[in-house]
């Protein structure tokens, strides 16, 4: 189906109010990385205006909760109908300099993973170095700022790893000293944790038991998909923002016909 179909489709479900069908016993978890001006068009960003649209679209026709609401209610097995979680993932500037400024107008939380290697550094990951952008990271200050304001914020690993691919005791230094150097930092313990990269191949079993056995109390994929209130909270799925998406309104027609 052509995107801009889709996009006019979701307009009208969500406007008429028919889209509350598809999410009987159904969450959704949202995932940007970037909302950067400058980048329109990056797989990885978003405007600030298209941010905004975001953030007025979840306001307006889910119940958005941070995620530790939505995991004590998958603990309770409690229904998770039409809510929606926002989530950010690596530690981008932006998401304290742009996202969070337009996140708290409305109030809405949110949960930032970081990669904490790359917090207060000038490091470039290969999907930047190839399109030539200097990535821009916030500082353990801006990370302090960010959870002093009331946001959740979770580990990602040290150094961005593939956990289908480092293994063992490597892993275990990833997963384990992203939550040390975030407890240090923050000065609490975080139980949130999403693994890099986010493709279903890119954990192991063994890795994601190592996260389990870490101390946190989930782990987050980025492969698409929903979550229901029998959830799995060490397999939980994200849908990822990207340009792909025309509008709001057609990454709502796509989560509504998903199922986890
Ligand atoms: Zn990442």
């Amino acid at each position: 189906m052509k995107r801009r179909l889709k996009a006019l489709l979701g307009l009208l479900c969500y406007r008429s109010g028919l889209y509350r069908l598809f999410f009987r016993d159904k969450a959704i978890i949202a995932l940007f990385h970037r909302v950067d001006d400058r980048l329109a068009g990056n797989p990885i960003s978003c405007t600030a205006a298209e941010f905004r649209a975001f953030c007025d679209f979840f306001d307006r026709y889910f119940r958005v909760v941070s995620l530790q609401t939505l995991l004590s209610k998958l603990g309770r097995g409690e229904d998770v109908s039409g809510h929606l979680v926002i989530t950010f993932d690596d530690g981008y500037r932006d998401n304290l300099e742009t996202a969070a400024v337009e996140l708290e107008r409305r109030r809405l939380p949110a949960c930032f993973f970081v990669a904490t290697e790359f917090i207060g550094s000038s490091r470039v990951p290969p999907w930047d170095a190839e399109l030539g952008i200097a990535s821009r990271w916030m500082s353990w200050d801006d990370v302090r700022t960010l959870s002093e304001r009331g946001f959740e914020v979770g580990a990602h690993t040290m150094n961005h790893v593939d956990l289908g691919v480092v293994q063992g005791d490597d892993a275990v230094r990833e997963i384990m000293g992203s939550r040390r150097r975030l407890g240090q930092e923050l000065g609490a313990e975080t139980p949130f944790f999403s693994y890099p990269f986010g493709r279903p191949h890119q954990i192991t079993p063994g890795n994601r038991v190592a996260v389990r056995e870490a101390g946190f109390s989930c782990c987050l994929s980025a492969y698409g998909g929903t979550v229901s209130s029998q959830g799995d909270p060490f397999d939980l799925k994200r849908i990822p923002v990207s340009p792909w998406f025309l509008s709001p309104y057609q990454f709502g027609f796509e989560a509504m016909l998903t199922r986890d």
